[in-house]
């Protein structure tokens, strides 16, 4: 199985000092596994003049100009998403600084360092669809629930035995999520978020439910999510989908009940391709294609953990077969054997056999499409 852990040079096991660069959400979600382990942060390096001069875990936030003379000796952090990262990389090799000797981004240090320092198995990024159904109907959904043959929810019970395999084994990830299809018209939505925040939300970084707003939650469920302090992606498709009242009161209710929350209204798209017109590539395309689509969300279904949450629900829509090396069955795992556990991490950062013919959403893709637009 290609996998890109194991990166870091040697020199990164014997570090216990970090500097992490960036401050945003992705920061503020890698906080939670920071505070778990004894590690040094002398300061922070950001871009945003309005973040310096403030204060991240303790340690002061400056620029990279002014951070430049205190490097020595220490390694950088990167705690951005994947795009921001290939910029930031940029930057830092113009300054002479070598990916995987001197800086890293945060999957990759959480996969490698945690395991080689702390003997945590830590996964970056993890997705499960908790329904297939929806309540819009997106041509370019990059799940394809346009597309699925049977639409269906998933019960309690197998949501419930698939986090159970997946948290005895995995001692950390950094964001969990719950998608659907419309996960609001998950019926059992509320007693599952209950169950995760009351077993596993120490093993968590941030929970995100993703919703399309459409649907008018009940207040118990919003109530669960404040309680366990979860997190709201909300994607608006008013601009496309006349629904602009009903959205506006949805998030009149998140801010009462003081909910974190997002609501992303220019959300780019790309076209996946499948299932129309899947993408036919060279090898050599190909190679390039691995490289550049690594979003890392990984996906927890049916007792299952795969690579790629695309790639699952490719398979689900019933017009795709995954290979057996696209996955893990996590039951066949011993939760004992930590290194066992660690072909999951493994997993995480590796690829799938359908990224061969799926679009993705890396740099190669340019086929950008107007967000929303219903079939
Ligand atoms: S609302 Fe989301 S899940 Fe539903 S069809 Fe559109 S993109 Fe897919
Ligand atoms: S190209 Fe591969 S990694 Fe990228 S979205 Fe598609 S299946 Fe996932």
């Amino acid at each position: 199985m290609r996998t890109d852990i194991g990166r870091l040079t040697k020199d990164w096991d014997e570090i216990n000092s970090v500097v992490p660069y960036g401050v945003g959400i992705v920061g503020r979600i890698c906080q939670t596994l920071f505070e778990k382990v004894d590690l040094n942060i002398p300061f922070v390096i950001d871009r945003d003049p309005q973040k310096q001069n403030t204060t991240w875990m303790g340690a002061p936030v400056i620029s990279f100009e002014e951070a430049k003379e205190k490097l020595q000796g220490y390694k950088i952090v990167v705690m951005t998403g994947h795009d921001a990262y290939g910029h930031i990389s940029t930057f830092l090799e113009e300054q002479g600084l070598e990916e995987f000797k001197d800086f890293c981004n945060v999957g990759q240090f959480m996969s490698d360092w945690f395991w080689s320092a702390k003997r945590m198995n830590c996964v970056f990024h993890v997705d499960m669809t908790i329904t297939t159904r929806c309540t819009l109907n997106c041509r370019n959904c990059n799940l394809f629930i346009p597309y699925h043959k049977e639409k269906l929810d998933f019960s309690f019970e197998e949501l419930k035995k698939s986090i159970d395999l997946f948290f005895e084994r995995v001692d950390f990830v950094t964001y969990f999520g719950l998608i659907g299809g419309e996960t609001f018209l998950h019926p059992e939505l509320t007693k599952y978020i209950q169950y995760l925040g009351e077993h596993y939300r120490d093993q968590i970084g941030r929970i995100t439910v993703v919703t399309n707003g459409t649907v008018s939650p009940t207040d118990e469920l919003l109530d669960a999510i404040k309680k366990y302090e979860m997190y709201l992606s909300v994607s608006d498709y008013t601009d496309v989908v006349p629904y602009g009242e009903k959205m506006d009161r949805f998030i009149d209710r998140v801010r009462e009940k003081d909910i974190d929350y997002a609501r992303n209204d220019s959300i780019v798209w790309t076209d996946f391709g499948f299932p129309e017109h899947p993408v036919k590539r060279t090898p050599e395309e190909l190679e390039y294609h691995l490289d550049s689509c690594r979003p890392n969300w990984n996906a927890l279904h049916g007792g299952r953990f795969y690579y790629c949450n695309v790639s699952w629900c490719a398979e689900q829509s019933g017009r795709f077969r995954l290979q057996p090396e696209d996955y893990l069955e996590l039951e066949r795992i011993d939760p004992d054997d930590k290194e066992a556990c660690r072909e999951i991490v493994k997993l995480s950062r590796g690829t799938s056999s359908f990224c061969r013919i799926c679009g993705g959403c890396g740099k190669d893709n340019t086929n950008y499409v107007k967000t929303g637009v219903q079939m």
